[in-house]
Parts: C-alpha cells; structure tokens; sequence
C-alpha cells in the first residue's frame, strides 16, 4: 500500500518514468514541485509545453532545434565541406562544448545493432548519404560511440561512402572503449576529434 495520498502518488510516478530517477529522487523531485510557488510551477509546466510545440528536427542534418533548418546548417561561417556523424543530439551538444569543430553535423539517431533488430534502414543512413551527392563535402568524420554499435555504424557508413571519394577518418580513442560521447570531458573529446585517423 501506499503512504502517500493519490495526486502526490501519481506526482512521483511521473517523474520515476524519467531517465535515471529512482523512487526516492522521484519523491524529492515531488515534495519540490509541491513547495514551489505557482509561478514557478507554471514556469516549469510553461517549458515543457513550448519545448514540445517548437523543437522540430533539422531536414539537413536531423538535430533538434527550435527552427528549420538548425541554428548549425543555417551559420555561414561553419565549413560545409566537413560533416561529424553522431548517434545522438546530445553528442552534437558534446561536440559543440569543445570549440574544436566548425563543420556540419549529422545526427543518425542510433546506431547500427542487429542484436536489438536496428538495421541501416532504421537510422539516417539514407539521408546521410543524400547529403553527400552534391559534391560539396570533402570529409566524413565518422563519432560514433566506441562500442561495438558504434564501430559496426562507422565501418558499414565507411564503406559506402568511400567510393564516393570522400575522405572518411574516425575519431581516436582517447575515448574509453564502451564509451559515451555524452560524458566525455571537453579535453579528450577534442584530443579524440584531432587524433583521428582516415578509414
Ligand atoms: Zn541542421
């Protein structure tokens, strides 16, 4: 049974769905929000809806933005000519906190794992490759995690594009192998993009 009337309940419910909150952060998280002012609140629930009315994925290069195309594809000043493959949006966040890298990205939105039934169709493999028949890149960098995943991801994009006379080069592993780009610091993230080697 539970010691808690059903609204707080259900409160604590809500927020245990979200990534990596156990009950007892759920509960804190709960006692919080009850607490808080009105306003606050308000502001919270305020964020939450704008965020899932305005954010909308780039058509160029699948990161979540506010506009379309994304603040990234639509600066002048980055380098078109170079585009950084990642898994996820938050590795484009990862990536851009370096201040290493001036090109484009492409976010695949997963990787590549047939144990999990995700084939090349199910990631934006298709639409990379549409972005590369214009001519106008000269270099993949292929950052995707360094597990297994991640590695078959890269090989598999790698020998697509080759062909295509493109110059395919891989982060180094300053990353730990099993790694998440995410949690990477700053530092080994942007020894990583320097070290990296041609595929
Ligand atoms: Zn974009």
């Amino acid at each position: 049974m539970s010691y808690y009337s059903p609204s707080i309940e259900k409160l604590i419910e809500a927020f245990e769905r979200l990534p990596s909150i156990g009950n007892k952060t759920a509960a804190r998280l709960a006692f919080y929000i009850l607490n808080a002012s009105t306003e606050e609140t308000d502001e919270f629930i305020q964020a939450i809806q704008n965020a899932k009315q305005n954010l909308k994925y780039c058509s160029k290069c699948y990161n979540i933005s506010d506009t379309d195309p994304c603040e990234i594809c639509s600066n002048a000043t980055r380098d078109n000519s170079v585009i950084c493959v990642v898994e996820d949006v938050k590795d484009v966040v990862a990536m851009e906190r370096t201040h290493e890298f001036k090109g484009l990205y492409h976010v695949l939105h997963g990787s590549i794992s047939p144990m999990n039934g995700i084939g090349p169709d199910d990631i934006k493999i298709k639409e990379l490759l549409s972005r590369l028949m214009d001519g106008s890149v000269k270099e993949l960098i292929l950052a995707t995690n360094p597990r297994v995943e991640g590695e078959a991801t890269a090989m598999y994009i790698s020998k697509l594009v080759k062909p295509l006379g493109i110059k395919v080069t891989r982060i180094a592993h300053g990353i730990p192998v099993g790694g998440d780009l995410e949690f990477i610091d700053e530092v080994t993230l942007s020894k990583a993009l320097e070290g990296r080697r041609e595929l």
